[in-house]
């Protein structure tokens, strides 16, 4: 055999071919370890830096506060803050993530490469959804519009409010009955309502059930929650339409997402009960149509 032939003719050569082979070999294996070392981190990396893009992404338009949730989701994914940039698109729809890292080589070091820079990005950007499921028989004007975060309105007038319509909205299906109202407060309407869709007026105080069905919501908040900081999934967390008053009836122009105030009862009667809510930037999962101006409610997407 030649191997043999060398070892009896040539060992000072063998020496040294193995020799110089077994350096190759340790080379490839730094390669090899370091290289899944950097594989790894960089997936770790994508991850938080998806996870922050969006949930911070879910609180825009407002940048100040899609930085503070982006970076607190950061955290929660063991990045440091420090090594994470922010920014943000001119329109306020989209935020951008750039993670960097310096990773600790081990075997590399023989070869005198003590570390190397790791880094991931990410995109997420906020569309309006075209269609709504679980909406409550309760919306804004689009009179009122631009909303703001942070802003109250009257969702539904009380009898000191003149007009024969308080801003009760039928959907397809449901009656005018008062029970119907507080189920429909409570729990959301279970049909879709898309953009355009025309809905009818309900007349009317409907004092009692509509106002029931809001206070249950309130009151089954155990958290204390506010419109600046609620748990995920709080049931004072409602969505709306945004309607055009067509007289007779509503177009269905936006949506949104209000947290459900209170009700007010100013005059101390029943039928004089009001409904406020408060205007939160809010996202959902739905279908999005970047077309579609004047609506508030968003759904996220990674966009890079
Ligand atoms: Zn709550």
């Amino acid at each position: 055999m030649l191997f043999k032939k060398l070892l009896k003719d040539e060992q000072g050569s063998v020496i040294v071919i193995i020799a110089v082979a077994f350096t190759v070999l340790m080379g490839f294996t730094a390669l090899a370890v370091d290289t899944g070392l950097l594989y790894l981190e960089h997936t770790r990396l994508s991850r938080a830096a998806d996870a922050a893009a969006l949930a911070g992404a879910q609180e825009l338009p407002d940048t100040s506060k899609a930085q503070t949730v982006a970076l607190e989701y950061a955290r929660l994914n063991g990045i440091d803050p420090d090594t994470m940039t922010l920014s943000f698109s001119p329109d306020r729809k989209e935020i951008s993530v750039v993670v960097n890292k310096t990773v600790d080589l081990y075997f590399a070091r023989a070869l005198g490469f003590a570390s190397q820079a790791v880094a991931a990005r990410a995109k997420a950007r906020i569309s309006p959804v075209k269609e709504v499921k679980g909406l409550i028989p309760l919306g804004i004007n689009e009179s009122l519009l631009p909303l703001s975060a942070g802003t109250e309105y009257m969702i539904k007038g009380g009898s000191q409010d003149g007009a024969p319509w308080r801003g009760i909205i039928e959907y397809p299906g449901q009656g005018k009955g008062g029970d119907n109202y507080r189920d429909l407060a409570r729990n959301g309407y279970g049909g879709t309502v898309a953009i355009g869709d025309i809905q009818g007026k309900v007349p009317g105080n409907k004092s009692g059930p509509a106002e029931q069905g809001i206070e249950d919501r309130i009151k089954a908040c155990q958290d204390g929650c506010t419109w600046n900081n609620y748990r995920p999934g709080c049931p004072r967390v409602a969505l709306v339409p945004i309607y055009r008053d067509m007289g007779e009836q509503v177009r269905v122009t936006g949506f949104a997402a209000v947290f459900l105030e209170r009700v007010g009862n100013e005059n101390g009667k029943g039928n004089d009960n009001r409904i406020y809510a408060t205007f939160i930037n809010y996202s959902v999962s739905g279908e999005t149509d970047d077309s579609i101006i004047n609506s508030y409610l968003t759904s996220v997407r990674l966009s890079e």
